[in-house]
């Protein structure tokens, strides 16, 4: 029998992907080239929307147990702090940035899955594929020396920032190829008094640097070299890191006993297709940004929230496949366009080299992080909270304008309530249960979540995707306008034709 789905990449895509996939009843397998999982720390960073969407699998609560809370970013230029960026006032179950080492997030996925009875195949390494009307033939080489061929009806790239998928595939992406190296440490930090759940983010003409604490009285030390300065790769040696963070930081501070040391080269990019035929990229095998939001593997594991629904729904037979799997691109392409451009504006506004719009930036930037509501804004931008597909195709009315989120933005999670698509992928009806309403949930029961939600305002009635956002919206006597949406949601070639 044919794989339903074959994931290439057991990073921390590849595995959140497969847990979505199987517990919405999908034949998955997944696999890595790898013999065991990397040790490495690397990403540290899970913000609220990654871990409001990880709750679907149950796991936030051990991970928020293992992390450590960071509560504020404070943007610095030298000794003076331009804005203090809290996470306290954002409306989510998670009002703050998660710190917790890569290998751990995988761990407890890869434990997650296996509990479930899905292993990752290791030493399994992809070394060709071909696509079909029937789905795709795939070939596969095992460390062991042996190879052979499987079929499956769908391939999933997360195989990382060097994909075989994407190379093998031969699309193009979109952006400049902004290039970067980074010099990163972990280690004690002589001379520190700064705060324990709050980051520190040093604007500087020559590169940002950021210090990030860890448990322990450690710290991350992370600093960008421009790719101004020449082709050869970043050798990292305590000496530069030293002198990095004495140019751009506050001063008086000394890297000492580092237990981790290395170096990275950037390529930033977007691809402009995530889809080709029955194959697929998610994660750093779609999208680089630029390290400085942090924002990476968090976005790789939106895009395997985003697209797992909709591969389930379409195995099913209850929507229209070619539509629904065209989103995946319209949707998360977009998202990662917004990420490239956030990144970019601030990294222009914290590399600025004259002196007159430094001063400029750091008095403007004051004023600008005075300001609560913007404050909020940029909180809820880092913590993908404002993250949303308000120009998707999949979007449904919202007929008259209901007070609440509008088509395409996310409903916001609420204590005491199961996440939305924990118990399958199937819409959550967001009403008050009078007679029409319970006439639509029974008529739509297939594809509805089996009971009503609490609207968020009184009066109006929301259609919520299993992934979390709106798909329509509308007063409480439109419901005929969203019966439409739902019936053509079945039909989806009308919907985006
Ligand atoms: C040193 C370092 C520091 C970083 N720091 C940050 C940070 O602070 N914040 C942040 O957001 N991001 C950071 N990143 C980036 C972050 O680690 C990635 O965004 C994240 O790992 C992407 O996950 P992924 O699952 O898409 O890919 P990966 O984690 O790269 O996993 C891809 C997997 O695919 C496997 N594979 C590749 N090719 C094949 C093949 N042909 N067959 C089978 N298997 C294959 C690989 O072995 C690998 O296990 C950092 C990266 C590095 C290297």
């Amino acid at each position: 029998m044919a794989t339903k789905v074959l994931i290439v990449g057991a990073g921390p895509v590849g595995l959140t992907l497969a847990a979505e996939l199987h517990r919405f009843g999908l034949e998955v397998r997944i696999i890595d080239k790898q013999s065991t999982p990397s040790p490495q720390s690397r990403a540290l960073f899970l913000w609220s929307r990654t871990l409001e969407q990880l709750d679907r699998l149950y796991l936030s609560g051990e991970m928020v147990a293992l992390g450590r809370k960071i509560r504020a970013v404070n943007v610095m230029a030298g000794h003076s702090r331009i804005g203090h960026i809290g996470f306290g006032g954002t409306d989510t179950p998670y009002p703050f940035a998660l710190l917790l080492p890569q290998a751990q997030t995988e761990r407890l996925l890869i434990e997650h899955l296996a509990a479930r009875g899905v292993f990752v195949e290791r030493g399994t390494e992809l070394t060709g594929f071909e696509d079909s009307p029937l789905g795709v033939t795939v070939q596969l080489r095992r460390e062991t020396g042996e190879s052979g061929q499987i079929t499956t009806d769908w391939l999933v790239g997360a195989d990382g920032a060097g994909s075989f998928v994407r190379r093998a595939l031969g699309l193009s992406s979109t952006g400049a190829a902004l290039q970067s190296d980074w010099l990163i440490a972990d280690g004690t930090l002589e001379g520190a008094d700064l705060p324990a759940d709050e980051l520190l983010s040093f604007w500087h003409e020559d590169g940002f640097l950021g210090l990030f604490p860890l448990d322990g009285g450690q710290y991350r030390v992370i600093a960008e070299i421009p790719h101004g300065e020449g082709a050869q790769a970043i050798t990292p040696d305590l000496a530069g890191m030293q002198s990095r963070l004495e140019t751009r930081g506050p001063g008086g501070l000394r890297l000492v006993a580092p237990s981790w040391f290395s170096s990275f080269r950037i390529h930033e990019r977007n691809m402009a297709e995530y889809r080709l035929g029955h194959v697929f990229l998610a994660g750093d095998a779609a999208h680089v940004f630029n390290p400085v939001g942090a924002q990476g593997l968090n976005m790789g594991i939106q895009d395997a929230v985003n697209l797992a629904w909709k591969l389930a729904l379409v195995a099913a037979g209850t929507a229209n496949a070619e539509a629904l799997l065209e989103s995946y691109t319209a949707e998360r392409h977009v998202a990662a366009a917004q990420v490239v451009a956030d990144t970019g504006r601030a990294e222009a506004v914290a590399l600025l080299r004259s002196p007159t719009l430094r001063l400029a930036r750091n008095l403007l930037g004051g004023l600008f992080f005075g300001l609560s509501p913007l404050r909020k804004s940029v909180a809820e931008s880092l913590a993908q909270l404002s993250t949303g597909y308000g120009q998707s195709p999949l979007n449904g009315p919202a007929a008259a304008p209901v007070p609440g989120p509008q088509p395409g933005e996310r409903m916001p999670p609420r204590a005491n309530e199961p996440p939305i698509g924990a118990r399958g992928p199937r819409f959550a009806l967001f009403a008050d249960p009078s007679r029409p309403v319970l006439a639509l949930h029974q008529e739509f029961a297939a594809m509805l979540e089996p009971t009503l939600r609490p609207p968020p305002k009184s009066g109006g009635v929301w259609l919520v995707r299993p992934d979390g956002y709106v798909a329509a919206c509308g007063a409480d006597d439109e419901l005929t306008r969203l019966a439409d949406y739902l019936r053509r949601f079945q039909t989806l070639g009308e919907l985006v034709g």
